[in-house]
């Protein structure tokens, strides 16, 4: 993945991409001391930039660390890392870390750099998504938000996903269903999920995880269409009640789950319908999206 053609935002300056190098001694690397954000261009617009933005500032805050450029800034330099790749759809990926000034637990001198790179991810699930994924359940549960800092797209919470992923992987499925620190039903590693009970669309509540951008949109899609949307704890002995389940993502877009363990799903016409409600409403231009919200 490093060894390619293109252009990478690296503190504030377009770097070949092959170039975008850091040492071995970065505190991010060996600390987790990092902070990320998953966007995605559609028809040459980042859906949603200034509220993925205002959400890596505060995740960096959260850690405890101010990014050295301003919304403003990080907006423009999302675009122009497009602009550069020449890019109008495709998935964007901002970074910010500690750097390699000094290496312990305490680093209060290092340097907080800023990257951002671009890439063509068509879509998280592959060209099959449609038909709908299979979640197996994973052993390691989202830590308790008195645990660590799960309000923050912070890169250390990503190594339970990745193991999490990676098991489910191994047992044939193509992601895995996390629990919280208390048992219930949380989200996929790299996205919210939502459940249809008696025709009503219900997610868990936000306690642990990401409150995702999408999870929120898919929430409104929802609720203009007369939809009634419950936000609630989920118990683990409810997965076999629920008539369709969906997954809700910037990668992963909204996209139909017909598995979690030894339960069985057919995707239908409420996740049809938000797919379709979701992929129209990303496609639209910000001044189409600003004149009906007015
Ligand atoms: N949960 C996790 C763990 C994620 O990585 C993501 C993707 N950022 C989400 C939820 C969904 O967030 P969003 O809709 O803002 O992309």
């Amino acid at each position: 993945f490093d060894d390619r053609d293109g252009w990478i935002w690296f503190d504030g300056e377009m770097v070949p991409w092959r170039d975008a190098k850091l040492h071995v001694l970065t505190h991010g690397l060996h600390y987790a001391s990092g902070v990320f954000e998953g966007e995605r261009a559609y028809e040459g617009n980042i859906f949603k930039l200034r509220e993925h933005t205002d959400r890596l500032i505060g995740s960096g805050k959260i850690l405890g660390f101010d990014i050295p450029y301003s919304a403003d800034e990080i907006d423009a330099a999302c675009n122009a890392v497009l602009e550069k790749n020449g890019f109008t759809n495709a998935y964007v990926r901002p970074i910010a870390w500690r750097g390699s000034e000094m290496l312990a637990v305490s680093a209060q001198q290092t340097k907080i750099h800023l990257a951002i790179a671009a890439w063509a991810w068509p879509n998280l699930f592959g060209d099959n998504r449609m038909k709908g994924v299979r979640l197996g359940m994973a052993q390691w549960r989202r830590p308790a938000p008195d645990t660590a800092p799960t309000a923050s797209k912070a890169a250390g919470l990503y190594m339970i996903g990745t193991l999490s992923k990676h098991q489910a992987e191994a047992e044939g499925f193509d992601d895995a269903m996390m629990l919280d620190y208390k048992g219930d039903v949380a989200e996929a590693t790299g996205a919210n999920a939502f459940f249809v009970f008696n025709g009503e669309v219900h997610t868990p509540k936000p306690v642990c995880f990401l409150d995702g951008i999408t999870r929120r949109t898919v929430m409104k899609l929802a609720k203009a269409r007369q939809m009634t949307v419950v936000e609630r704890t989920i118990k683990v002995e409810e997965l076999k009640d629920a008539t369709e389940v969906f997954l809700a993502g910037t990668a992963a877009e909204v996209t139909p789950v017909r598995q979690i363990g030894e339960h069985h799903y057919t995707p239908g016409q409420i996740t049809e319908t938000l797919i379709g409600d979701y992929e129209a409403l990303v496609r639209m231009s910000p001044e189409e999206v600003a004149r009906r919200a007015a």
